[in-house]
């Protein structure tokens, strides 16, 4: 195992971050956490090397699948059983 560098996957929150500017931050670009339940996992795997995994809700996903095409995704209750 080498995921000792990995941050591990939050169940419970979405790891998806999205840049946003308000007048809060008077026009500079901060990142804000997603605060919605996750659904997917996301793993990056390039030219066959695994590079990390995060949980995303169905909207980061989708964000996340037109700016990183190489990214596949796993139901999360495939991973983490849900509450029926
Ligand atoms: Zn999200």
């Amino acid at each position: 195992m080498n995921s000792e560098e990995l941050e591990p996957i939050d169940a419970e929150r979405c790891q998806g971050e999205s840049r946003e500017s308000s007048f809060m931050t008077f026009g500079i670009p901060s990142f804000i956490r997603c605060s919605q339940k996750p659904r997917w996992i996301a793993i990056s795997v390039r030219s066959g090397t695994f590079y990390g995994a995060m949980s995303l809700c169905d909207e980061c996903k989708k964000v996340c699948e037109i700016r990183m095409p190489d990214i596949s995704f796993q139901k999360l209750g495939a991973v983490v059983n849900e509450t029926p």
